[in-house]
């Protein structure tokens, strides 16, 4: 889809609901309690005079938020500023009670980070580093409900605790934005700083896009794609608006700087309103916080305190079980992934010496099928009933050549939606290969029998016609012949032995 005479630029904002107990500046659960659904909360259950901005409430800091948003810095390898300053950011919309946001503008927390991703495009596999400009700390807005004839405005997530992750205009595709996106959803879900669920919003971004003409060094303008919350979208709306951006131009238009909605239904982005700018929102310290200070000592316990990073994790998974690259690069893209990975060895080899086929059947499927249905249904791992037990003791039947590749899938599909024993379903949709060599002996000579024409014919020289008996021969064992062993008595039988 990329046109070869533009050049794509873009750059996304992250939005990451931190996994705080509390709110940022009240002490208002910022969660649903456990097994709670945000949707299922009453409206407006979670509030308080601040997070509802009644005249005189003061905001007073959450320190757990300073302390999420250092370690999400530290692990984009950002600079943490030592003397952060929160300003409001103004502007009316009522899910908005005080009129502005508190938010962090001049003075953000990190600055100058980047992260490295990687990903496939056209068959190779591309290394790339992208800058992360800063990442501020803020509080969420609440949420409108528009009806016929008014609206209804639930505070439940005013002032839950955000960090803006903001990157360079670094991505030249929209592979590129996708692998980005998913590396800093790898991040922020390996060290325990957001939740992840991205059907409720915990994780969404805008992503800024424009295009130039290919050689060119001046950035076009750019629309800015609010609220994208899956990783197909965004790149299925980069597209979408790269095509839309083009044709404009070139029929003599030109890009306006605005903000654009991405509606998944129609499969198009559409104009929600021009773009303010920085100086429309008024920005100014906040004079109900003081500033943030931040020493050597805070930061090195936080620093302490990281977990194994993705990128961490996923050289491990290189030089300790051989994994390619790429694949374990797909493994760390998300905590659930990492973890459900760790779990399925640890039930195939409990002596921690998993070999090297296992891991790479284990990360096939879940690289493979397991990832195709998260995608397909926008799911995190987690939402699904596959468990580690599932996946494991799919591994070892399919090495044990009791099922085929084929079965295996067939499987993964039945416990993501079922979470049902793998053996039951084995023996209900009669999966079980056939391995027994008598048996597939005595399939394949009636095939031969059956077909004189076609044996002289390859005899004679066309070897394409092994297809055709293995085909035959597979139909005759209802499809459940092992593949491997089927082709090779083919191939014997043929040649006369
Ligand atoms: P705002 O909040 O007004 O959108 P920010 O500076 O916070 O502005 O974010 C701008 C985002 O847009 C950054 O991610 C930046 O990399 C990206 N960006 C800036 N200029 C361009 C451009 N010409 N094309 C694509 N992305 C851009
Ligand atoms: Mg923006
Ligand atoms: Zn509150």
């Amino acid at each position: 889809m990329m046109n070869p005479d533009w050049e794509v630029v873009l750059g996304l904002e992250i939005h990451c609901q931190l996994a705080t107990n509390t709110k940022i500046f009240c002490g208002c659960p910022a969660r649903a309690p456990e097994g709670v659904s945000v949707a299922d909360l009453g409206p407006n259950a979670n509030t308080c005079p601040v997070c509802t901005g009644q005249p005189g409430a003061l905001p007073v800091l959450n320190r757990k938020v300073v302390d999420y948003a250092i370690r999400a810095g530290l692990a984009m390898n950002c600079e943490i500023r030592k003397h952060n300053v929160f300003s409001r950011k103004n502007y009316f919309y009522p899910d908005l009670p005080k009129g502005y946001q508190i938010s962090q503008f001049d003075l953000p927390i990190c600055e100058k980070g980047h992260v490295d991703i990687e990903y496939k495009a056209g068959g190779k596999e591309v290394q790339k580093r992208i800058g992360i400009t800063r990442i501020h700390m803020e509080e969420d807005a609440g949420k409108n409900l528009h009806m016929d004839a008014f609206s209804l405005v639930n505070l439940n997530r005013a002032c839950v605790p955000l960090i803006e992750i903001v990157s360079e205009p670094d991505m030249r595709s929209a592979e590129e934005a996708g692998a980005y996106m998913r590396a800093v959803y790898g991040i922020v879900t390996a060290i325990g700083v957001c939740d992840g669920n991205m059907q409720e919003g915990n994780f969404r971004c805008d992503a800024n896009v424009s295009v130039m003409p290919k050689g060119s060094t001046k950035f076009g303008t750019r629309a800015e794609i609010k609220n994208v919350n899956s990783f197909r979208f965004v790149e299925k709306a980069i597209e979408y608006e790269v095509q839309r951006q083009i044709a404009l131009i070139q029929s003599g238009g030109k890009v306006v700087q605005e903000t654009r909605l991405w509606d998944s239904a129609k499969g198009q982005t559409f104009s929600m309103r021009s773009k303010e700018e920085a100086h429309d929102y008024r920005y100014f310290p906040e004079p109900d916080l003081i500033p943030v200070h931040v020493d050597e000592k805070w930061i090195a316990k936080v620093k302490d305190e990281l977990p194994e990073l993705p990128s961490q994790k996923k050289a491990r998974y290189v030089s300790e079980l051989g994994l390619s690259s790429y694949d374990a690069g797909v493994l760390t893209s998300s905590a659930a992934l990492a973890k459900f990975f760790e779990d399925t060895l640890k039930i195939l080899a409990p002596d921690g010496n998993a070999s090297g086929n296992t891991a790479k059947a284990v990360s096939n499927h879940l690289g493979g099928e397991v990832s195709r249905l998260m995608n397909e249904e926008n799911l995190e791992l987690n939402q699904s009933k596959i468990a580690p037990k599932h996946l494991a003791e799919i591994v070892k039947l399919q090495t044990a050549n009791v099922i085929s590749s084929t079965g295996a899938k067939t499987i993964i599909g039945v416990t993501w939606k079922t979470g049902e024993a793998v053996d039951g379903i084995v023996e209900r949709e009669g999966l079980k290969q056939v391995s027994d060599t008598g048996a597939l002996e005595k399939a394949v000579d009636t095939i031969i029998a059956a077909n004189p024409g076609q044996v002289a014919e390859y005899r004679g020289g066309k070897d394409k016609l092994l297809g055709f008996f293995v085909g035959q021969a597979m139909k005759a064992t209802g499809g459940k012949a092992n593949p491997a062993m089927l082709q090779e008595i083919v191939k014997r039988k043929l040649a006369g032995n």
